[in-house]
């Protein structure tokens, strides 16, 4: 069997900022350290922080009163912040900087009298977020039907913004509805839709029609891994999306020459290696990097981890 490894897969630069801040804020606080919403939506990364004495919560009435938070790569609104505040937490951020920029541009657009119009997922912790700095400016739109079913004016100053893990194909649909009804529209300064889910789209794009099948590795709430294995089935190779090898089932293996692997971007890199060793175990062959964008971005741990650092 071949194996096609898809490059870049895996961490970005965001999930890697976020789990360092979390393995730090380890080391300072100790155990339990209060993590609001899964530190990154993947399951062993999750458990491997319980397991280490993490306390991952969903509301901040969960947080004990003094006590210190940490906020997740997904971003919280508005209100979760000053309910923290108003508990005495202290607040460590690992909101991915991707994230915050969109954050930014909803506040500078609800100070300017615009209406925005989000194209995302509901319910996603992004998107809980980012709706979070404005609420009543926010129209969530996840589909063009969502978009013919808006009623704004002429006269209504409108720009849209997207959720940052999104399929660019699926968002170009919807942004393309937005356009044909509201051709005023004002169009973000520059793309929301982030560099990490881009290139791990493109290179399965690019690699998945040489493939009879796609393994995707990531949990099923990682918004950006679901839509890779749904970007490579549009391209009409088939696609899974497992946690990790134990949930391989061989038989969609029969008759594959070529299997192209992949991973959301938080996804760790140990899961993809044991699956290749699973399929080279049972099938032969040998596994090779396909580099279809190289990247070189890094993110500084959060200023208010540094400031705890430089006070212990
Ligand atoms: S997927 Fe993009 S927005 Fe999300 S954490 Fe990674 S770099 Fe940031």
């Amino acid at each position: 069997m071949k194996i096609i490894l898809a490059n870049p897969r895996g961490f970005c630069a965001g999930v890697n900022m976020a789990i360092d801040t979390v393995d730090e804020a380890l080391k300072i606080v100790g155990a339990p350290l209060y993590v609001y919403h899964e530190i990154v939506h993947n399951k062993h990364v999750v458990d491997r922080f319980v397991q280490e004495g993490v306390v991952f919560v969903d509301t901040i009435e969960e947080v004990p009163a003094d006590s210190t938070v940490v906020f997740s790569a997904h971003g919280v609104s508005p209100a979760v912040r000053n309910a923290a505040k108003a508990r005495g937490c202290t607040m460590i951020d690992a909101t991915c900087p991707l994230v915050t920029k969109v954050h930014m541009e909803a506040i500078r657009y609800a100070k300017q009298g615009y209406k925005m119009l989000l194209v995302g997922h509901a319910g996603h912790d992004e998107v809980v977020g980012t709706v979070g700095e404005a609420p009543d400016a926010f129209t969530i739109v996840e589909s063009p039907e969502d978009v013919e079913r808006t009623n704004f004016g002429p006269e209504d100053k409108l720009v849209y913004l997207t959720q940052t893990t999104l399929s660019m194909d699926d968002a170009n649909v919807i942004i393309n509805a937005i356009k044909a009804k509201y051709p005023h529209v004002k169009e973000p300064p520059s793309e929301d839709i982030c560099y990490a889910t881009t290139n791990r789209q493109h290179a399965v794009r690019a690699l998945a029609p040489a493939a009879d099948l796609c393994i995707v590795v990531g949990s099923k709430n990682s918004s950006n891994s679901v839509r890779l294995t749904e970007i490579s089935q549009n391209t009409g190779c088939p696609a899974y999306l497992v946690d990790d090898k134990s949930e391989l089932d061989l038989a969609w293996f029969d008759g594959v020459g070529t299997v192209l692997i992949t991973a959301g971007a938080s996804a760790p890199e140990h899961l993809v290696q044991q699956i290749v060793e699973e399929l080279i175990e049972n099938y032969g062959g040998e596994a090779e990097d396909s580099h279809i964008v190289e990247e070189d971005v890094h993110f500084n741990l959060p200023r208010s981890l540094r400031v705890l650092q430089g006070a212990n």
